[in-house]
């Protein structure tokens, strides 16, 4: 995708319709640097507001993407070039997101054997000790719990049966066995229970 292209056309829509960069970042609820941001090319729209900015501004989002109006011929083209994009995407944010889960989990755990440590050797007040302690445990919690939501809502799981692709409720991912990133929960189309894998896009 040709972000300076996409940038300039956005900018051409926008003055085409009558906005100014503040109109149309209030109608989306967005801030105007952020419209800004994508006019001179230094960030995409999310794809969360892309539906919304391209009614406004009477383009399709294939058409958004690929920074100019498309006929009918080079339409479908486009579209798949773009699905693939966004899918290539997809995939390296959740990658990177499922790194920063581990380094998370990592430094949780830490802080949990840094804390039970030095409160049992480094000091000797009972009340710096408990400190500690409790401390460590926070870390150890915290940590656990920024991984696990992470873990759930990255990426997808995979039933092995049906092939099905889905983000689990946080309980299904807290109680289920696992080992690694592979999980054993009850699949939501075919309620197969099984050992289901994580796939970083559907
Ligand atoms: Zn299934």
């Amino acid at each position: 995708m040709d972000q300076e292209k996409i940038g300039k056309f956005i900018a051409q829509c926008r003055k085409a319709k009558g906005f100014t960069q503040a109109a149309l970042a209030e109608r989306l609820g967005i801030t105007d640097r952020a419209v800004s941001k994508w006019e001179t090319a230094r960030s995409l729209p999310d794809a969360s507001i892309m539906l919304g900015l391209c009614a406004l501004l009477d383009i399709n989002v294939n058409e958004l993407l690929s920074g100019e109006r498309l006929d009918m011929d080079n339409y479908k083209d486009m579209a798949e070039a773009h699905l693939i994009e966004m899918r290539k995407q997809e995939e390296a944010a959740n990658r990177r997101l499922l790194s920063l889960e581990w380094v998370i989990g990592m430094m949780g755990t830490l802080g949990f054997f840094m804390g039970m440590f030095a409160g049992s050797y480094a000091v000797t007040d009972p009340w710096w000790r408990a400190a500690l302690y409790v401390l460590g445990t926070l870390m150890l919690l915290a940590g656990g719990q920024v991984a696990l939501k992470l873990e759930q809502s990255v990426g997808y799981y995979e039933c092995p049966e049906c092939c099905e692709r889905y983000v689990p409720t946080m309980k299904a991912v807290f109680f289920a066995p696992h080992f690694g990133r592979t999980r054993r929960m009850k699949c939501p189309r075919c309620g197969a229970k099984a050992y289901q894998k994580k796939v970083l896009t559907k």
